[in-house]
């Protein structure tokens, strides 16, 4: 009953999140000054979960995922090291707390813009704590879905390929999806460059992506799951052709990750493979043609 109550709950705040600050724009966005003409992607090592950092040219910022609750100080340290005091845009892919719940440490101590979530119904304390905070500070919310397109700066593109705009009967219901699934998936192009930052969504979603057609080639891609074998099929990574393979993982994790096959795949396509567990946090930069990995 209580379950049911906080369900009811989390449902009456996300729709309520939706409505009222939906809509909001990007008034008090401030442009930091950086003399530089590139873009810088940070897999911040967060032991096990996802904490993904994309700093444009002009200084704006996208958080991706913010790891468990105990990497939330780690999130906000680095954050301070490169002087960042606001996040423009804040993702969270999914409501699993390996990937939103250090966020709350990031909502607490610092300016964000905007939130985009799967906004997928999720019972849990982390993802209510993460909720209540967003609506307490009034930051504006969206549901992100695929044909969006989150505004961050003009020399990059961000899409969203995934979760689906769907009625409540469709079998792709945000609602039907299991949470992992609800992952939201985000295409990001700054010029020739190409990056696909995938969540912890799993095959029947690389399913149907292909289905629908709306794969991309990727130069980088962000295994997804942490490289787990329920993800990263052939069909899909054939599509994708990712030169970098990303992978946010922790070490000696419980779960075996990555998994033998995933690797066994990535290596047989000729990707490079780097690993958070194995060279902790991981800096790519691109100046629009290619990218470089930074020591
Ligand atoms: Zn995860």
């Amino acid at each position: 009953m209580k379950r049911l109550g906080r369900l009811v709950w989390l449902c009456l705040v996300v729709t309520l999140l939706i409505a009222v600050v939906g809509c909001s724009g990007f008034s008090h966005i401030r442009v930091l000054e950086l003399d530089s003409d590139l873009l810088t992607v940070t897999f911040i090592d967060v032991g096990q979960g996802d904490s993904i950092l994309i700093r444009t040219p002009s200084g704006k910022t996208m958080l991706v995922d913010g790891g468990e609750r105990s990497a939330g100080n780690k999130v906000v340290r680095v954050l301070g090291e490169k002087g960042i005091q606001r996040i423009n845009v804040m993702v969270g892919t999914h409501p699993h707390a390996d990937h939103i719940a250090g966020l709350i440490r990031v909502l607490q101590k610092l300016t964000v813009d905007a939130v985009y979530d799967s906004a997928k119904p999720y019972s849990s304390k982390t993802y209510e704590d993460y909720l209540r905070l967003i609506y307490d500070k009034n930051i504006p919310f969206h549901a992100a879905r695929a044909g969006d397109e989150i505004f961050l700066d003009d020399s990059v593109k961000i899409s969203v390929l995934w979760p689906p705009h769907t009625d409540a009967g469709d079998p792709f219901h945000i609602e039907k999806l299991s949470v992992n699934d609800a992952s939201v998936i985000l295409y990001i192009s700054f010029g020739d460059s190409t990056l696909l930052l995938t969540g912890d969504a799993e095959t029947m979603v690389e399913k149907e992506l292909i289905r629908k057609g709306s794969v991309p080639e990727a130069q980088v891609l962000k295994i997804a799951h942490h490289g787990s074998a329920t993800s990263s099929s052939d069909a899909f990574l054939n599509m994708v052709k990712p030169e970098i393979a990303i992978i946010c993982v922790g070490a000696d994790n419980t779960y075996g990750y990555p998994h033998r096959e995933t690797i066994k795949s990535l290596t047989g396509m000729g990707s490079e493979i780097l690993r958070t567990d194995i060279h902790g946090t991981i800096v790519l930069q691109s100046d629009g043609r290619t990218w470089t990995v930074k020591p």
